[in-house]
């Protein structure tokens, strides 16, 4: 796993027992709330715990993101990555482009609320 930080963040990678991970079985069992705070940050909270600020986007259509939590900074990997990760797999959330232009990227979500505004 590298932990090289090409563009700013790193690649999420999914660890190999993911599906058997407490931190995945939390996201999709607990209670979980994932509130937008910038176009690439997002607030979570997972059960009754804290609540966390965590990063994630796309690049080049890789999902990349980090938290800010301890069970990320140990294991690359935590319960509100995953959260946020099973939102953007599930298409709950439309996250953000982290190489994209932000002027070019404000312009696209205009027309597309624009168009949602007219159906
Ligand atoms: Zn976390």
């Amino acid at each position: 796993m590298s932990t090289e930080r090409v563009g700013g963040y790193p690649e999420v990678e999914l660890p190999d027992d993911f599906s058997d991970a407490t931190s995945w079985q939390r996201a999709r069992d607990e209670e979980t709330r994932v509130e937008p705070l910038t176009r690439a940050e997002w607030m979570v909270r997972v059960g009754d715990g804290d609540r966390h600020r965590v990063v994630f986007g796309t690049r080049s259509g890789q999902p990349v993101g980090e938290c800010d939590c301890k069970g990320y900074a140990h294991h690359e990997w935590c319960a509100h990555l995953a959260t946020v990760f099973l939102a953007y797999c599930r298409q709950e959330i439309v996250v953000a482009d982290l190489e994209a232009d932000p002027d070019e990227e404000l312009a696209m979500l205009w027309r597309q609320y624009r168009q949602e505004g007219e159906a």
